[in-house]
């Protein structure tokens, strides 16, 4: 009966996320495998949040069993602090997120969150106190206003406002000839991909959550629109516990730690100065991400003086 329950509830999510217009059907998809790996235990209790630590303990995870993805990983991520995880593309960064949400459990070791295993908390209970900003937002073919507001459906008009501002997204929705009832979304006014995780930003300022998963795009955003995330991160990540998947030099900088991820095992971890010092792989991953964004800005400078 319980498992016939699950997907007739989860049906019934299905049905509810389509009413409300959400425009991925992929990542609709991505939840359906996602659910179905992982169920509240009978005696599952509420998260009790005190400072909001993190901690990943001898962390083992595959997909499938045949490819370990993670091969015992720790560390932690004291209340309050920042700590970034870098590394070559597909070892296992969002993973550790994933992991840390709930949407995968882990095969070995443990993650407990103020000392409470994140298997023996409530699902609900455990995402109320994460806010997730992802790599690429999921819009609601809705105003603006209203997709803000998701973060917090009681927040009132003034409060989306300040979260706007906060989130450095304020000025682009009053351009829009109907500002925050301007229609978003795939059949509305599509925003780019800076644009979109703007809108988590603020979503997630409204939310206002003790811990906060930032998985940053890959894609290249341009120098003003980096700085202007930064500042907006700057903000939403102050005195929260904050873990960043990182892809760019501006996050990972002021981060407290920096763990960098390689073959599924911490191949080295300290601050920025520190690893910059060892001379390895962040160091060669640093040089080599400031000798692209140094071309991509000439080449900038050039386009503009034609
Ligand atoms: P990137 O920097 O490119 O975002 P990443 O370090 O965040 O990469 P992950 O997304 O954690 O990498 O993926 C780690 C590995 O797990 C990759 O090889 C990927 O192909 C694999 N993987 C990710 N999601 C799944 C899934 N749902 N099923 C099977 N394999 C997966």
């Amino acid at each position: 009966l319980i498992q016939l329950a699950i997907p007739l509830n989860f049906i019934g999510f299905v049905y509810r996320e389509i009413r409300q217009g959400l425009t991925d059907i992929e990542h609709m998809f991505d939840l359906l495998d996602v659910r179905a790996e992982v169920v509240d235990k009978a005696d599952a209790k509420e998260l009790k949040i005190q400072r909001g630590a993190i901690a990943f303990r001898d962390v083992h995870f595959a997909y499938d069993g045949a490819r370990p993805i993670l091969k015992g990983i720790s560390f932690e991520v004291p209340a309050g602090k920042t700590v970034a995880v870098v590394g070559p593309s597909g070892a296992g960064k969002s993973t550790l997120s994933r992991l840390l949400y709930r949407f995968y459990d882990v095969q070995r070791g443990s993650i407990t969150i103020d000392g409470q295993d994140v298997r023996d908390v409530t699902q609900k209970s455990l995402r109320a106190v994460i806010g997730m900003v992802p790599q690429d937002t999921v819009l609601f073919n809705d105003t603006i206003a209203y997709n803000i507001r998701y973060g917090r459906v009681t927040a009132s008009d003034a409060e989306v406002e300040v979260a706007a501002e906060a989130a450095q997204i304020a000025d682009f929705i009053r351009g829009l000839p109907e500002g925050y009832l301007a229609m978003v979304g795939e059949r509305g006014l599509k925003l780019s991909g800076g644009e979109k995780q703007r809108v988590a930003i603020a979503r997630t300022i409204l939310k206002a959550p003790p811990i906060l998963i930032l998985d940053e795009a890959t894609s290249a955003l341009d120098t003003k629109t980096e700085q202007e995330i930064q500042a907006a991160l700057d903000i939403v990540s102050r005195n929260r516990t904050t873990l960043v998947i990182a892809h760019r030099l501006s996050t990972v900088i002021n981060a407290d730690e920096i763990i960098v991820l390689k073959d599924g095992v911490i191949a080295e971890r300290g601050t920025h100065g520190e690893l910059i010092e060892r001379d390895g792989l962040y160091a060669s991953m640093w040089s080599r991400q400031r000798e692209a964004t140094q071309a991509e800005e000439q080449l900038k400078r050039v386009r503009e003086s034609d």
